[in-house]
């Protein structure tokens, strides 16, 4: 494990949210090797991974990374996947549409940044007050849920994969205590997806600062609070200088899901083999990029702890039931205007309600 400073985090950030590259895109690479020693010619294929990390970002770009290596290892070199970061090859938020329209073959990202393709997407990550990352695997692998993905993503003609969990999150850095849920209101924090939209259902404004100005913007006060990801990304990002309250838990993301994205005409192009080798490295992925989060969360935990200056707080129960309550009404009027949206969160409410009954008896102790 690379140690890495905070600025060189910050400046690898910043990649993801230049997204000005001026790559050239090409259609799927493919290029056929005589190999003069076996006197046979075998087909060797060059694929592009593009993402929306920056290049070798620590843990979901170093996974890509590991990703591409175990797949041209597993193929005996048949299927090599060049890794883009994002901003590299193209911006990274035109992952999803860049390898949907096959000028990439796949791409490494979070389906909660394609709420304005589908409103949908953003049940796989991860729900607020939902299930964490074990139980979600549950859901997508066993549940119905990856069906239900998949359906999703059929009309861009992308297969997704799960492949990769950030673990639960944390609540946020604030400079305030938040005592009761009126300390909410008119507070300006950076938070995406369904948690944001609940931010501002209670009196609260979200605010989307690009990750590379989050810092500054903490610093200045253009921000109130924010929430990044876990002890290992947030001590990265440096934000234990600037905010003094550590919050947990990170109700609107108990799971931070990510995904693996291939073209499926591509895909379909592929070998049986080749297909199985890509399934089982996703699931590969999935289970290590989850497991090295736990482990760094762990070190830099115990770091953020040695830090004076802040305090880490959980917040109030009365706080967190009325979020709670908030969510509810926000999940309700995204699945009232979107069919799609009903019927997976129905799929992944239901598998909750069955897992808590499950694992509320051996997790009672
Ligand atoms: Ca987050």
């Amino acid at each position: 494990m690379k140690k890495i400073k905070r600025k060189d985090f910050i400046k690898k950030t910043s990649l993801v949210i230049g997204a000005g590259a001026t790559g050239v895109l090409t259609s799927c690479g493919k290029k056929e090797e005589k190999d003069s020693a076996s006197i046979h010619t075998r087909e060797k294929l060059e694929w592009k991974m593009v993402t929306t990390w920056p290049p070798h970002f620590p843990i979901m770009g170093e996974g890509a990374d590991r990703f591409a290596k175990e797949v041209e290892t597993m193929s005996d070199g048949q299927l090599k996947i060049h890794v883009y970061g994002g901003g590299e090859l193209i911006p990274p938020f035109e992952t999803f549409d860049a390898v949907s329209q096959g000028m990439a073959e796949m791409g490494h990202s979070s389906a909660y940044y394609w709420a304005g393709k589908a409103q949908a997407t953003q049940f796989f990550p991860g729900v607020p007050f939902g299930m964490n990352p074990q139980e979600s695997n549950a859901w997508l692998y066993y549940g119905g849920g990856l069906e239900l993905w998949r359906e999703l993503y059929s009309k861009f003609n992308l297969i997704p994969f799960p492949a990769g969990n950030t673990g639960a999150q944390m609540g946020g850095w604030f400079n305030k205590e938040i005592n009761t849920i009126a300390d909410i209101k008119g507070l300006k924090m950076r938070m995406p997806g369904i948690g944001g939209k609940v931010l501002t259902e209670a009196g609260g404004t979200t605010i989307l600062s690009p990750a590379a100005e989050i810092y500054t913007n903490l610093e200045r006060g253009v921000l109130d609070a924010t929430e990044w990801v876990g002890p290992y990304h947030d001590y990265l990002m440096g934000f234990y200088k600037i905010a003094k309250y550590y919050y947990y838990p990170g109700w609107h993301e108990p799971s931070g899901g990510l995904e693996l994205i291939i073209n499926k005409s591509a895909y379909n192009q592929l070998s049986k083999s080749l297909q199985e080798i890509i399934k089982i490295a996703a699931k590969a992925l999935n289970i290590s990029m989850l497991s090295e989060f736990e482990k760094m969360n762990i070190e830099y935990l115990k770091k953020i702890k040695q830090e004076k200056s802040v305090e880490i707080k959980r917040y109030p129960d009365e706080v967190l039931r009325k979020l709670k309550e908030i969510t509810k009404k926000v999940l309700s009027d995204i699945t009232n205007k979107d069919e799609m949206s009903k019927r997976i969160y129905d799929s992944y409410s239901k598998f909750q309600k069955e897992i808590y009954d499950w694992s509320s008896l051996n997790r009672n102790y």
